[in-house]
């Protein structure tokens, strides 16, 4: 079931949970089920709802892998990236397609399982209780490839994936979520 979580002020608990709300304990935040959304949760739903959990979602995405020599040690060394063929802007609601992710920066239980076949990839520790994103690390220095790097200008490695030759596409089962910048290529 999924949750839609509530904004509830402190001297309005006993009201929302006599209106049928849950308490998660977890987060600390009342939540109801997305088939209790009605009127009576109006003004605990803040504007315009919920804003949604992650940035994306796709069924039909893949990790773009690529060989590249290192920045630092020069030595060969494979980065990757999200591509999405299609899927979905959860913010704007609308369709997307053929597109990258850079500056991931959150990523739901189903991507996270995946991703762990590619070790190289991996999130950031942010400062204080902010993540950092996820950033291509080389497997023989370790030395950060920063997105930037991969994505940002034609003739980069992950600028545009749909047309790159260089790139080995493995495509990840099921639905995967995750939140980050979405780059088209031309
Ligand atoms: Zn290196």
């Amino acid at each position: 079931m999924e949750r839609i979580h509530l904004y509830v002020p402190p001297e309005e608990y006993a009201q929302v949970k006599a209106a049928g709300a849950c308490w998660d304990d977890e987060s600390k935040r009342w939540y109801i089920g997305r088939d209790m959304v009605s009127a009576d949760f109006s003004r605990w739903l803040g504007e315009d709802g919920e804003a949604p959990e992650f940035g994306y979602s796709s069924d039909q995405a893949f990790v773009a892998a690529a060989q590249v020599s290192c920045v630092a040690c020069h030595e060969p060394t494979e980065v990757i990236c999200i591509y999405c063929e299609s899927g979905t802007d959860l913010e704007r609601e609308e369709p997307m397609a053929q597109c990258t992710l850079s500056n991931v920066w959150s990523v739901d239980d189903a991507l996270a399982a995946q991703l762990a076949r590619w070790p190289q990839f991996r999130q950031e520790s942010g400062t204080g209780s902010e993540e950092g994103c996820f950033v291509n690390y080389c497997s023989q220095c370790g030395a950060k490839h920063e997105d930037y790097l991969l994505h940002g200008e034609p003739g980069d490695v992950f600028f545009c994936v749909a047309l790159a030759e260089a790139v080995e596409l493995t495509p990840l089962s099921g639905r995967v979520q995750m939140s980050g910048d979405c780059g088209f290529g031309i």
